[in-house]
């Protein structure tokens, strides 16, 4: 089934005391129950203290990255069962920020969605496009090649774990939001082409979440469009209040 989520993605933010306060902030505005999905991501440094901090509320604990690999040679990286093993349950990929700075492609980004699923870790792939490609009219060929891409091999029963986020390149922390129409647009075609992918059924049932420059004053505008299931959210979730403010006011459908 959809659900509303909304993720918050604190980037290289927040020491330990801020990871700690702000969690104990959040899980106390949130409460018992809460309607969204409510997911947060800190560093791997903190997500111990992440897990133990949330356990027994609503709050998910997500990993900004991982390897494919279950373990070896690989200096630096962090494995799919390590993040099994702290109690990590979501993990996103394919950030465009890691796409940008680290040179990840979307070969990397499939192996990475078959490697979370397959260990039970939700998969949150972001795709999106730079402002240059909107311009030149390639937006829609380019978010359907990373769709395509990133989920190849992706059985329609794993497809159901799978969560998408748009995140238009040019509204990631530049304070410039895509209307609720241009960001419905494309999140609308990235559902038809899990149902090219797919089927028609199995797409009605993804989470595509927006993300870029998301606050509490454009959420329920945004959430309020047909295909768009909630947020990945950067700047306004590092505090509690402002990212209280966008999970009071997302649209539950
Ligand atoms: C992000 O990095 O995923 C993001 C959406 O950032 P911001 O909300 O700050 O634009």
């Amino acid at each position: 089934m959809r659900k509303t989520i909304i993720a918050g993605n604190w980037k290289m933010n927040h020491l330990g005391s801020d990871v700690d306060s702000t969690l104990k902030a959040l899980t106390k505005a949130v409460g018992t129950s809460s309607k969204a999905e409510i997911v947060i991501a800190p560093v791997f440094p903190y997500l111990a203290s992440a897990v133990a901090l949330t356990k027994g509320t609503p709050v998910r604990i997500a990993a900004q990255n991982m390897h494919w690999k279950d373990k070896g040679a690989y200096t630096g990286e962090v494995s799919p069962a390590m993040l099994v093993d702290l109690g990590v349950s979501h993990v996103i990929i394919g950030h465009s920020e890691r796409r940008m700075d680290c040179n990840e492609r979307d070969a990397t980004v499939n192996l990475k969605v078959k490697a979370a699923l397959a260990h039970g870790l939700t998969p949150i792939m972001c795709c999106g496009e730079t402002l240059e490609q909107r311009e030149k009219g390639d937006m829609q060929s380019w978010i359907e090649g990373q769709i395509e891409k990133g989920l190849a091999a992706i059985t329609p029963e794993q497809m159901r774990s799978v969560v998408i986020a748009y995140e238009p390149i040019w509204a990631i922390g530049t304070g410039k939001t895509a209307s609720a129409a241009q960001a419905e647009e494309v999140c609308a075609i990235i559902r038809r082409k899990i149902a090219a992918l797919y089927d028609r059924a199995l797409a009605d049932d993804v989470s595509i979440l927006y993300g870029g420059s998301v606050k509490g004053g454009n959420i329920a505008e945004l959430t309020g469009s047909a295909d768009i299931d909630g947020a990945l959210v950067g700047g306004a979730s590092l505090q509690a209040e402002d990212f209280m403010a966008i999970i009071d006011n997302a649209v539950i459908k």
